[in-house]
């Protein structure tokens, strides 16, 4: 049975290892640059206008946090990176946490949101090593799809798809949170991903 995306609620954040969740529902886990759109994905995604919230705040990088999706996964939003203005003594927090996360086994998928207007950065390129450490499967979601002319859209994922050096069985979705494109691709990726 397909996943019920509206069937969401906020579980809790962990700011350390000790808050993992670790009750054996799959882990959906969701990394981006930060203003790439993240926030704005998960909103889409679960259809609701605030959930995740847009333009968290610099005090709130380094935290991991949960919702459950349907009873039967977790959302888990990951601290954005790339964010110019942390502190040094933030920075370090966020890659203890996120090392942490990466190594603890919990993560049943990647999911990586980047900016389909441009080539990945060097940040998006070690994120997607993280994920192919881990050995999950990864869906990299090509937001603000809406601002690229029709005709950049095909050479762009093909720079993507390269950038990262996609392994046979990635996925890319070409999307837009503001307009709504590759949400139904993007729901029937990730309920599989929860059936399989
Ligand atoms: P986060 O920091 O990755 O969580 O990014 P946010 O969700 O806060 O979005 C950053 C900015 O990008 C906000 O101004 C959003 O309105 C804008 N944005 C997000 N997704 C899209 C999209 O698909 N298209 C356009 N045009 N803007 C978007």
């Amino acid at each position: 049975m397909a996943i019920n995306f509206n069937q969401v609620e906020f579980i809790r954040s962990a700011a350390s290892p000790e808050g993992f969740l670790r009750d054996g529902l799959p882990q959906l886990a969701f990394a981006g640059r930060s203003n790439v759109g993240k926030s704005s994905v998960i909103n889409r995604l679960v259809n609701r206008k605030n959930f995740a919230r847009v333009g968290a705040s610099p005090g709130k990088t380094a935290q991991i946090n949960y919702f459950r999706l349907d009873e039967r996964a977790y959302l888990v939003d990951l601290p954005g990176y790339g964010y110019a203005k942390v502190s040094k003594a933030e920075r370090g927090r966020w890659g203890r946490l996120m090392e942490a996360y990466f190594a603890s086994g919990l993560i049943t998928w990647g999911v990586m949101i980047v900016d389909a207007r441009h080539r990945p950065t060097a940040d998006d390129v070690t994120m997607a090593g993280w994920f192919y450490d881990t050995g999950c499967p990864l869906v990299v979601v090509a937001n603000k799809l809406d601002k690229l002319k029709r005709s950049e859209i095909e050479p762009n994922l093909q720079t993507i798809r390269e950038t990262l050096a996609f392994r046979e069985g990635d996925r890319l979705v070409p999307f837009s949170a503001e307009k709504g494109t590759g949400k139904e691709e993007l729901v029937q990726i990730l309920s599989s991903a929860i059936e399989t």
